[in-house]
């Protein structure tokens, strides 16, 4: 039984449909994988499939449109497959419930892959087609997008010929988006050295009650990093008493701003109230400095047993809270090109100690790869100061803003043409397909687009029917006219 036989256009919706029947988590791609390749076989058009189950298939133009530029339509099959605690659904072998109620689409108990399954039914649909007019059509759709771009990482697109391409991975209609971050995670080992006679007590300080954040969505915002802001309270108070950190955590991602962090602290007999006055103080004084912003901020300490049978040396509880206070956080660049972007940032995540050493790793992000790579170097310089060094995760490139984009220029004409208003031309502060697409086929001319979706990767993830529709009348215009 169809449930969303009833809408229009049929074809995405039938596509949308069979897409939501098929289980699709990123790393459970095989029947999504192969429901593709079928689908271009059962069709005589050329395709793909590749080890990581990446899917590229082949239209030629039609008539008319044989001497127009080729052009990629890109998305990525999998998705983020979440339930909610009372939701019998299998999600690695049953398909999804979906439901439409007003103007949405949802599914019930679980995600509903709108992100990115919307792509790949207007993909299909306009392969499946007979009556649209458009170019030769290179449809690229990638796997594990959600976690960590990997299909697009090991995709080989040396037979493609095109030279732009429309990624229909947005969830905003109305916005184009048009340059996106690269990153790279960035791990610091720095050595410590430990002692065993210890005398004293040992206090548990906590810093918390922080707001958080996407590290690149919502680096803008500058909400405070619990792991900078416990360890430039420790150096203040180490001014005045001495103690030795046991131990420093903080985060819980990489990819997230840290809200709350913690050190183990042992200090003399008889200066636990100069410390805990010291601490007082600090905390008013933050909580002065960020009043209008984080709301809830504290930093508190306890007193507590430890089991641990070593604390820091003098030296390397020095150098740790040294390290955290110099290491640099937040936003590094503002761009020139688009107002209020972010273009180079870098949000120290997650801090762990161990034996022989403490470990902070860094999330870097920027636009502009070259950028990147200095602040990169700066962390690898001061690591390497304080005896320690660095290890690099996880790189993939960045999609630099191109002022003379044809393609980008040709939708906003397109869209005011349709819609009677501006597009917004936007980037993003983290990372899309778009940028390794980019370095696989360089001068690629790239924009990315998609109709409204609500609260993606979420059990409450919903989309917008009416903008689905309008969306998909904007893709055959952009097929059909430039
Ligand atoms: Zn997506």
């Amino acid at each position: 039984m169809s449930v969303l036989g009833q809408l229009e256009p049929k074809k995405v919706y039938y596509y949308f449909e069979q897409i939501c029947n098929i289980p699709h988590g990123s790393g459970n791609l095989d029947g999504i994988s192969s429901y593709l390749a079928s689908f271009a076989k059962d069709r005589g058009l050329f395709h793909i499939r590749d080890a990581s189950n990446n899917v590229i298939i082949i239209k030629e133009a039609t008539a008319g449109y044989e001497s127009a530029e080729p052009i990629i339509l890109q998305g990525h099959m999998d998705m983020v497959a979440v339930k909610k605690n009372d939701c019998d659904i299998n999600l690695e072998k049953d398909p999804l419930r979906i439901k439409t109620e007003g103007d949405f689409i949802f599914a019930e108990g679980t995600s509903l892959g709108g992100d990115d399954g919307i792509a790949v039914a207007y993909i299909l649909a306009v392969l499946d087609s007979e009556d649209i007019a458009h170019p030769r059509i290179e449809a690229v759709i990638t796997t594990d997008e959600e976690v960590g771009m990997e299909g697009a990482t090991a995709i080989d697109l040396s037979m493609l010929k095109a030279k732009r391409m429309l990624n229909i991975d947005s969830e905003e209609e109305g916005i184009l988006l048009t340059s996106c971050a690269g990153g790279m995670r960035m791990d610091c080992h720095i050595p410590v050295t430990r002692e065993t006679d210890l005398d004293g007590i040992f206090l548990k300080v906590c810093a918390g009650g922080l707001l958080g954040g996407h590290s690149g969505t919502e680096i803008n915002k500058e909400h405070t990093n619990a792991i900078k802001l416990l360890a430039v309270t420790l150096q203040q108070i180490w001014q005045k008493i001495p103690f030795r950190l046991v131990e420093i955590c903080g985060g819980e991602k990489d990819n997230a701003i840290p809200r709350e962090a913690s050190a183990v602290v042992c200090l003399p007999e008889g200066q636990k109230d100069a410390f805990v006055c010291e601490l007082n103080r600090i905390e008013k004084e933050e909580k002065n400095e960020k009043r209008s912003k984080e709301k809830n901020l504290f930093i508190r300490c306890e007193e507590v047993r430890t089991t641990l049978s070593s604390v820091f040396d003098n030296g390397s509880t020095e150098n740790i809270l040294s390290f955290l206070v110099l290491l640099p956080n937040g936003v590094m660049a503002m761009s020139a090109d688009i107002d209020g972007l972010v273009e180079t940032s870098l949000n120290v995540g997650i801090l762990k100690t161990f034996d022989n050493e403490v470990v902070a790793s860094s999330a870097i992000r920027s636009a502009i790869e070259t950028a990147k790579h200095k602040v990169g170097l700066q962390v690898d310089v001061l690591a390497k100061v304080f005896g320690g060094y660095t290890e690099t995760h996880g790189e993939y490139p960045g999609w630099q803003f191109d002022p003379d984009s044809k393609l980008r220029a040709d939708m906003v004409r397109i869209y005011k043409e349709m819609f009677g208003k501006d597009v917004k031309v936007e980037a993003l502060h983290a990372g899309l397909e778009c940028g390794i697409m980019i370095a696989k086929i360089p001068g690629l001319d790239c924009v990315s687009f998609g109709p409204d979706i609500f609260d993606i990767h979420t059990t409450e993830e919903r989309l917008s029917i009416s903008s689905a529709s309008r969306m998909w009348d904007y893709l055959l215009e952009i097929l059909r006219n430039c």
